[in-house]
């Protein structure tokens, strides 16, 4: 079976080695945001399509058998691109995507950055990437922004940057959020093992939590939360 499994997740490298393993020929794909990403097993190519035509011509050119958009619950434009691209191409499609944390009655939901940066005031922990930080350039509070590498764009006016990768254990987060005084964690809903422990932390530090939602998966995908799961639709498809 020849697989393009669109990646950037813990989860697309997991499926991209037992795929290997499996004796599939797996082509994993990198957006190329991180000058120094995780590598996965197998072959890898990095960078954009080109939208949806470019990468309806790049699964014709490639000749694979199917897809699975392993990419982050918030990669939302790759997600509706891959869909449409594979609808029309005829290419089997999966979207593996973990499930997100449990939601707790006290975090408060907001649809986009946009409605937390208005929800935010005081001493602010923000960890929701670098991509999005120009969202709150405009807030008035204090910010410790978290990201594996700088944001690329303008950034709020008092703010601290930590750069670092997770995982992140609870003792450091308990830490980190004492040491700098937190009253506010933003979080976007990833389901991620690697950051949870930053939620169990405010919730022992009594810090507020507001977590940015899911968006939506296209109408109609077919989607499973698990390696094990994608690797059993692998197998049905191959042969
Ligand atoms: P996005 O907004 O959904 O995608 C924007 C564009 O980036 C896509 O239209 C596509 O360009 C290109 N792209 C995205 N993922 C790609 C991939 N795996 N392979 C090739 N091209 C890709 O994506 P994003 O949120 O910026 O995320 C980019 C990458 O970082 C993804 O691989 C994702 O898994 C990973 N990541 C994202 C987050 C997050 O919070 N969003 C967190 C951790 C990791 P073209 O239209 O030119 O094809």
């Amino acid at each position: 079976m020849r697989l393009l499994l669109l990646g950037g997740t813990a989860e697309a490298r997991e499926l991209a080695a037992a795929g290997v393993a499996a004796g599939h020929q797996v082509t994993s794909s990198l957006a190329g945001r991180v000058a120094d990403p995780l590598l996965p097993v197998g072959e890898v190519r990095v960078g954009g399509f080109g939208g949806v035509a470019g990468l309806v011509e790049h699964l014709e050119g490639g000749g694979y058998d199917a897809v699975v958009d392993a990419t982050h619950p918030f990669a939302a434009t790759m997600t509706d691109h891959a869909a449409r691209a594979c609808a029309s191409a005829g290419v089997p499609h999966l979207v593996l995507r973990r499930p997100g944390w449990p939601l707790d009655p006290a975090y408060e939901l907001v649809a986009d950055h946009a409605a937390a940066a208005r929800a935010v005031s005081g001493r602010v922990f923000l960890t929701i990437g670098r991509q999005e930080v120009a969202a709150y350039a405009g807030s008035e509070a204090w910010f410790l922004i978290r990201a594996i590498e700088p944001p690329p764009g303008p950034v709020p006016g008092h703010h601290e940057l930590l750069l670092a990768r997770g995982p992140f254990g609870l003792e450091d987060e308990l830490a980190l959020m004492r040491d700098r005084s937190i009253e506010v964690l933003v979080t976007k809903d990833s389901g991620s093992p690697a950051t949870e422990a930053k939620l169990e932390a405010a919730r022992m530090l009594g810090v507020r939590v507001v977590m940015i939602a899911r968006p939506r998966l296209p109408v109609g995908v077919e989607a499973v939360e698990t390696v094990d799961a994608a690797l059993d639709w692998l197998a049905r498809h191959s042969g």
